[in-house]
C-alpha cells in the first residue's frame, strides 16, 4: 500500500509449525450454535506460508 515509509509488521511468525510466515488474507469461518452452522465467508484472517494454518483476526 505504502512505499515502505511505515515498518508495519503484517506478518508474524506461525505459532503452529514455528517456521512459515503469516500473511493477510481470507479464511471462511465456520461457527456452531444450538444445532444451526453459521457460516462467515471473507473472514480477514492470517494464512501460514507454510502449514496453511489460519488465523483469524479479532478485534
Ligand atoms: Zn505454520
Amino acid at each position: 500500500m505504502g512505499a515502505g515509509l511505515c515498518h508495519e509488521e503484517t506478518t508474524m511468525k506461525c505459532p503452529i509449525c514455528k517456521h512459515g510466515e503469516t500473511k493477510p488474507g481470507k479464511a471462511s469461518v465456520t461457527l456452531e450454535r444450538g444445532g444451526a452452522t453459521l457460516v462467515f465467508r471473507n473472514v480477514p484472517a492470517e494464512v501460514c506460508d507454510n502449514c496453511g494454518r489460519r488465523f483469524i483476526l479479532r478485534k
